[in-house]
């Protein structure tokens, strides 16, 4: 199985290539964020829970992740040709987790995609999107704390990867299509390599 993390900050784009990612290799698209909300919109009592760290801009606690994280990820058909991880794992007490969930599966993550943006297209991004997208957490003030939430406990992640070698960095300051080209670049070559 081709295990795939997406990574990078808030509004750096990680949905919409997570997207055309899933569309062309059909790769099993798990993304907390989502998972999240649809708990939020549901009233599950997790839901309840989530909904106030979420509104603040606060990471939601591991032992609630690592628990939508094992109901979903072993949920999935067996026979999904790779997953792709979008916005998880968040801290390395996550990575940790993934890892160990995935090598008592035979399986483990080949390759982690950070995006990399300029914080203050962050910033125009995310007020971009929060015309439409009706997100509780995408106003101002909460931006900046998920910024620094981002900068404190997901960032280190980044060199996690790296000392692993499992790290590639893709500008993604331009338009949607040539970042994602990138991308797939990235991929491509993996799997080519790997001889898949
Ligand atoms: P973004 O990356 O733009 O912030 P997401 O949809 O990935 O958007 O996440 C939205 C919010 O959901 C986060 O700010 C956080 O509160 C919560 N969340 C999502 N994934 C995780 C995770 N793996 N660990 C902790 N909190 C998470």
């Amino acid at each position: 199985m081709f295990n795939i993390i997406i990574i990078g900050a808030p509004g750096c784009g990680k949905g919409t290539q997570s997207a055309n990612i899933i569309r062309k290799y059909g790769f099993t698209h798990i993304s907390t964020g989502e998972i999240l909300r649809e708990e939020v919109e549901l009233h599950t009592s997790i839901g309840e829970v989530v909904k106030k760290f979420i509104d603040r801009g606060y990471l939601v606690p591991d032992d609630i992740i690592t628990h939508e994280i094992f109901i979903t990820a072993t949920s999935q058909p067996q026979q999904t040709k790779g997953m792709l991880f979008d916005g998880f794992p968040r801290t390395i007490f996550q990575a940790d987790y993934l890892d160990s969930l995935l090598f008592q599966n035979g399986s483990k993550i080949s390759l982690v995609i950070q995006m990399d943006v300029d914080e203050d297209e962050l910033y125009n991004r995310i007020l971009n999107r929060s015309k439409d997208s009706n997100r509780s957490d995408d106003h101002i003030e909460i931006i900046h704390k998920r910024l620094k939430e981002y900068d404190k406990k997901t960032h280190p992640l980044i060199e996690y990867y790296r000392k692993q070698g499992k790290l590639q960095t893709v500008r993604a300051m331009d338009p949607v299509k040539d970042v994602f080209g990138r991308i797939a670049n990235i991929i491509d070559d993996y799997l080519i390599k790997e001889g898949k």
